[in-house]
C-alpha cells in the first residue's frame, strides 16, 4: 500500500479505489491520538487497513474518523471501518448523522447519480447512532503533538460538508468544497455534482480563505502549496462555468454543448484533457456531474 508523509505527523495513504491510484486518499494524523481523515469508499477499507498498518498505527489508538461528508466516495467506508477501530468516534456535519445510521437511501440516490462507478465504491454499510458526533462550525480536537483540528461548515457542495483546519501546518482538508487537486497538471477542476449550490460554495470558499491556509489536503487528491491562491483561484473558476451554464441555459443549449465550451474555453480543463479522457470515473464524476451541477443551478435561478 503506498503512504506518505506529507506534513507535520500527517500521512496520507492512497487507497488506490478500483484500483485507481492518485484518485482517493485518506489522511492519517498522528498525535498522541490518532485521527483518521476520510474514509474513501466500502470497497477500499481493506487497502485503508493495509495503509494503517504499514504507518504503524494500532486499530485502538484511532480516536476519531473525520468525514468531510456523506458522500459515499469520501464516508463511505466508515461503517465498515467502524468494526475494525474499537475505541473511533466519527466526526460527521450534523445534517450527515441520519444517512451514517441508515445508509439506504444514500446508495440509492448514490446509484442514480454515479450509475456503474458507485458499484467500484460499494454500498455503504450502517454506522452506530452512539459512535456519532454531530460537529457544528468550529469543533475542535486536539489530538496532541501540537496537532489541532477544527471542523469548518463549507456548503455547496454538499448541504452538509465539513472542511478541518490544521494550525500546526497551517493546512485545511477541504474535501470536496474545493474541487479536485490533479498534481501531474497541478491544476484544480470542480466537483460540483448537483445538487450544487455556486453561491452557497462561493461563500465557502471565502471562509477557508480567511484562515490562509498554505496547505490543501485533498481527498482527490493530495497535498498542494498555494493554499490561498489555489482557493481564489478555484473561486474564479467555479464563477466562469457558472456564467457559461447560466447563457447555455438562457440559450436552451443541452448539456453536451455546454460541456464541450467549458472543455474549449476553461484552460485548466484544456490542459488536463489528456488526464481525463482515457479515466472512466473521473469522466462521469468530474466533467458530466459537475457540469450537470451548473445547468442544474442555473435552470433553477432561471426559473
Ligand atoms: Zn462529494
Amino acid at each position: 500500500m503506498h503512504t506518505k508523509q506529507v506534513g507535520e505527523h500527517i500521512f496520507l495513504i492512497d487507497l488506490e479505489t478500483g484500483g485507481f491510484k492518485n484518485l482517493i486518499a485518506s489522511y492519517v494524523l498522528k498525535g498522541t491520538k490518532i485521527i483518521i481523515v476520510e474514509t474513501g469508499p466500502t470497497s477500499s477499507i481493506p487497502n485503508l487497513l493495509l495503509g494503517l498498518k504499514e504507518l504503524n498505527v494500532a486499530l485502538d489508538e484511532v480516536a476519531y474518523v473525520a468525514i468531510s461528508h456523506v458522500h459515499i466516495d469520501h464516508g463511505g467506508g466508515v461503517g465498515t471501518l467502524l468494526k475494525s477501530l474499537p475505541n473511533a468516534k466519527v466526526i460527521v456535519h450534523p445534517r450527515g448523522t441520519a444517512h451514517l445510521v441508515d445508509p439506504t437511501k444514500l446508495w440509492l440516490q448514490s446509484k442514480q447519480v454515479l450509475g456503474q462507478v458507485a458499484d467500484i465504491y460499494g454500498a455503504p454499510e450502517p454506522v452506530p447512532e452512539n459512535r456519532i458526533i454531530a460537529a457544528e462550525d468550529g469543533f475542535a480536537i486536539n489530538a496532541g503533538n501540537n496537532l489541532h483540528l477544527e471542523a469548518i461548515e463549507t456548503l455547496g457542495h454538499a448541504s452538509h460538508n465539513l472542511s478541518y483546519h490544521e494550525s500546526l501546518n497551517e493546512a485545511i482538508f477541504p474535501g470536496d468544497a474545493a474541487g479536485m487537486y490533479i498534481s501531474e497538471f497541478d491544476v484544480v477542476v470542480p466537483t460540483t455534482p448537483p445538487p450544487f449550490h455556486l453561491d452557497v460554495a462561493l461563500q465557502s470558499l471565502d471562509k477557508l480563505a480567511s484562515f490562509k491556509p498554505q496547505v490543501l489536503y485533498y481527498s482527490h487528491f493530495g497535498k498542494a502549496s498555494d493554499g490561498v491562491k489555489r482557493l481564489q483561484d478555484y473561486a474564479l473558476q467555479i464563477k466562469r462555468w457558472g456564467e457559461i451554464a447560466e447563457e447555455g441555459v438562457r440559450k436552451g443549449q443541452n448539456a453536451y454543448i455546454i460541456t464541450e465550451r467549458i472543455l474549449r474555453e476553461d484552460e485548466v480543463m484544456r490542459k488536463a484533457a489528456s488526464f481525463f479522457k482515457p479515466h472512466p470515473v473521473l469522466m462521469k464524476t468530474a466533467i458530466e456531474n459537475s457540469v450537470q451541477g451548473f445547468i442544474d443551478y442555473a435552470e433553477k435561478s432561471q426559473a
